[in-house]
């Protein structure tokens, strides 16, 4: 079933390190073989043995249109008849950004860049060349791209600066970045008391990679309040939930307001898009106006541009869409807890908008020391592999969240639950 995949997996690794070129496609946490696609279409993917599977992951979330919509496509293919880049500027570019600033209250000015990693460092960058402080404050289990000072973990105790979580990271990078629990006020408050140096916070406002974990509003709440009183920016990480959860993000659904907000993922429909954005004033110390430096060969794209704008528009035309994704989550979710009640399988389930999260777990997680601590990773691996089998892509860790596209409908929803009450029966 999976012969060609195995041959070409094993041809990868000859040449590129672990056959992958971003090491979640390995399926290194659930073992075996990650499908090669050949193509995708609609809500489907198709791997290079032949195999059909519905499409939960959608490229870690980008196609929320799902495969080859024909709009981003023509777009696409319009915008590459005219040369794929200038290094110059285009007025693609003023377009998208006008499309975002509309949208957000609280953003004047957006800077685009090719990945949601170069967003995040360069909010930072930002952040600390605005507030001329030198800390970073982030949380365990947010995940904000895997630029240097950010590959940290907890150190021993709370309220702690961290240690690099990979090599290659000096520990000297990283002793700048404190290390804070998800959803604990207490140890936020903790934090601000040890350091008056912190530049900024940055938090994915709902986590989508600790699996699906949304930070309280009270929380958030305490974020902001914390920011306002020691100068500090408050960085909301959009760059998976925006355009997502809802038209706005987590803007849409939770009443924040965040200093810096990062993009990617959906802003480029599958394109390498990333952006940061914010207030005139805030946006003015970056440069050419301001010091603050930043730039890239290839940002804005003007391809990558097209396909975030059509994306952009259709998402704006048609805000309604929102709802009925969140429906189908809703759906899916309830179904997968049902069948597993039925076979005695705790099942934790939640969604805001698009996105979707299941916990193999008797108590729903709030941070992540409780994801690694509630969660049966061994079910979470026997159920992906079975469901893969069936012809159903899930993201391929317990840590990571589901999403929903236009394009599922409520019969392949359907579909989905029946098989996984019969792999339930042997979990
Ligand atoms: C995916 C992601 C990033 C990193 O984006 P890349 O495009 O993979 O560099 C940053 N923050 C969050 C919240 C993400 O989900």
């Amino acid at each position: 079933m999976f012969e060609n995949s195995v041959k070409a997996y094993s041809e990868a690794k000859e040449v590129i390190p672990g056959g992958v070129d971003s090491p979640v496609r390995a399926f290194t946490s659930v073992g075996g073989t990650p499908p090669f696609i050949d193509r995708g279409e609609g809500a489907y993917l198709f791997d290079i043995d032949g195999n059909r599977y519905l499409d939960f992951v959608q490229s870690w979330g980008p196609l929320i249109f799902g495969h080859c919509n024909s709009d981003i496509e023509d777009a696409v293919i319009k915008t590459v008849k005219k040369g794929l880049s200038f290094g110059a500027p285009s007025v693609l570019e003023t377009e998208l950004a006008a499309e975002i600033v509309e949208m957000y209250d609280n953003i004047d000015k957006v800077r685009f860049v090719s990945s949601g990693t170069e967003a995040t460092m360069s909010a930072i960058r930002l952040a600390r060349g605005v507030t001329n402080k030198n800390n970073i404050l982030k949380f365990e289990g947010c995940y904000h791209g895997h630029s240097d000072s950010l590959l940290v973990q907890a150190g021993s105790g709370l309220a702690t600066f961290g240690t690099p979580s990979s090599p290659g990271v000096p520990a000297d990078f990283t002793k700048h970045t404190l290390v804070c629990e998800y959803n604990n006020i207490e140890n936020l408050r903790k934090c601000f008391e040890e350091s008056d140096d912190i530049a900024c916070i940055i938090i994915e406002p709902i986590a989508g990679n600790m699996g699906l974990v949304p930070a309280s509003s009270e929380f958030l709440k305490e974020c902001r309040e914390l920011c306002d009183k020691h100068g500090t920016l408050l960085i909301l990480d959009e760059v998976m939930s925006g355009f997502r959860a809802s038209l706005t993000g987590a803007h849409g659904l939770i009443d924040i307001s965040a200093d810096i907000i990062t993009f990617g993922k959906v802003i480029g429909a599958g394109m390498p898009v990333g952006a940061f954005a914010s207030t005139k004033e805030i946006m003015g110390h970056l440069s050419p106006d301001g010091a603050v430096y930043q730039a890239g060969t290839l940002s804005g794209n003007p391809v990558a541009m097209a396909a975030g704008l059509v994306s952009l528009k259709k998402l704006k035309a048609n805000p309604e869409i929102y709802e009925a994704l969140n429906k189908k989550a809703v759906k899916l979710v309830n179904g997968l807890k049902v069948v597993a009640n039925k076979n005695n399988i705790g099942l934790q389930v939640d969604t805001r908008g698009s996105m979707f999260g299941y916990f193999f777990a008797e108590e729903m997680p709030t941070n992540f020391k409780e994801v690694t601590k509630f969660c049966n990773f061994d079910r979470f691996s026997k159920f992906h592999h079975e469901m893969i089998k069936k012809g159903f892509y899930f993201a391929c860790s317990q840590y990571e969240v589901g999403f929903m596209s236009t394009v599922i409908t409520d019969e392949m929803i359907d579909e989905c639950i029946a098989s996984a009450d019969e792999v339930m029966k042997d979990l």
